[in-house]
């Protein structure tokens, strides 16, 4: 009977491997875009352009995201296929409806289509259908449910407009795309708080929070969600894209290498699920213009801002969404140690923990990490992430999302 049972478990482990779907960003995946453009809107990108966008290397690109970000672990690549237009014509009030999109490119396109050249589990299913479209959303209050759906064809498909986020912005949103994945995927929360009312969460620093836009407040409007901030650490962690560099006890000379060109991290366990993730964000790919450099210092989803000004939760009380470019604080240069306020420590006394003597050079930093008396040791564990299913999500919930 247990012999029988082990059988029955055995062959179903097989049988969910073999058709188990890739998985969220994991490994080496395989994407096919294709461009539809509705009869009265023009499409206004080339192919080339959304080629760049998807697939570039150095271009700031999906792809170039996701291998920055994973340190090397997550790959993308895949085609982009020329605008083909369809009779239909586009009505930026009621363009929500991602069946009709689908179906619609689907129908013009499935023929000149191998699913197999875009199946890297070998499911019968295309790993990453992207649908971009002309025509915009009247709207500039966008959430998941204009972007994610369902197909029968692939295990994962997203819908694109080509011309920003609703009215918002000139380019592709990427950076809305990966936040949005985020939460569907990942189960992660918004980090921008109640940023209509001058708290603005972790800020440009995290693509859970405003870094979904951009880096810098500065940013040019029409490259709104075009080049995004990276994910902060401790989603990254929980992605299962990086393992930290655990420090539990008392150590000097700790070295960490910029993330965008290792993935290095830092994690020091203070509590049963509370670690600091520490990082250097340096001036390159993703991380070039942000307002600072250096190193950033997490405590799970908390920022803390070397300055101890906390600027992010004391913005201006304007009542609506601060669309940049704006006069608001989304991160400054001294939120980064040693930043421009030189600031080379930071000390929990709750967590007797201490992080000091924290400096920069060209390719590296280095800080040193002394535990306080009271101080428990911990081992790290990898915090699971909370997959939504993003179909039964009442998206109505979070009024203030992007
Ligand atoms: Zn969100």
């Amino acid at each position: 009977m247990k012999i029988i049972f082990a059988l029955i478990l055995a062959l179903l482990a097989v049988s969910i491997s073999a058709f188990a779907d890739p998985g969220h960003w994991q490994g080496k995946q395989r994407a096919v875009v294709l461009l539809l453009e509705w009869k009265n809107q023009p499409a206004k990108h080339s192919v080339a352009e959304v080629n760049e966008v998807f697939f570039g290397e150095g271009k700031s690109s999906v792809r170039d995201f996701l291998r920055e970000n994973s340190a090397g672990t997550a790959d993308l690549t895949g085609d982009v296929r020329n605008w083909l237009r369809t009779e239909q014509t586009w009505n930026g009030s009621d363009s929500c409806d991602l069946d009709r999109i689908v179906n619609e490119a689907w129908q013009k396109f499935s023929r000149a289509i191998n699913i197999a050249d875009y199946d890297s589990d070998h499911d019968g299913k295309i790993d990453n259908l992207f649908i971009v479209h002309s025509g915009r959303i009247n709207s500039d209050r966008v959430g998941p449910s204009c972007a994610f759906t369902e197909s029968r064809f692939a295990n994962h498909t997203i819908v694109f407009q080509s011309e920003g986020l609703g009215s918002i912005g000139q380019q592709i949103p990427i950076g809305f795309y990966l936040h949005e994945a985020g939460h569907a995927y990942f189960g992660f929360p918004d980090l921008y708080n109640d940023h209509y009312h001058g708290h603005y969460g972790i800020g440009m620093w995290g693509m859970m929070g405003l870094g979904a836009w951009g880096t810098d407040n500065r940013m040019r409007r029409e490259d709104m969600f075009r080049y995004p901030s990276h994910f902060e650490p401790y989603s990254k962690v929980q992605i299962g894209w990086v393992t930290p560099h655990v420090v539990s006890q008392t150590t000097q000379h700790v070295s960490i290498r910029a993330v965008e060109a290792s993935g290095d991290i830092v994690a020091i366990p203070v509590g049963s699920n509370t670690s600091y993730y520490l990082e250097y964000r340096s001036a390159q790919g993703f991380s070039r213009d942000h307002r600072g450099h250096g190193l950033l210092i997490w405590k799970n989803y908390e920022l803390i801002q070397a300055d101890g000004r906390n600027d992010l939760d004391h913005g201006h009380n304007l009542g609506h969404r601060p669309v940049p470019p704006n006069d608001e604080n989304f991160g400054d240069d001294s939120d980064p140690f040693p930043g421009s306020g030189n600031v080379t420590f930071h000390e929990d006394r709750d967590a007797h923990v201490r992080i000091e003597n924290i400096a920069q050079f060209a390719d590296h930093m280095e800080f040193d990490v002394r535990m306080l008396d009271g101080f428990k040791a911990r081992r790290w564990k990898r915090p699971h992430p909370a997959p939504m299913d993003f179909q039964g999500i009442d998206f109505s919930i979070r009024p203030l999302d992007f």
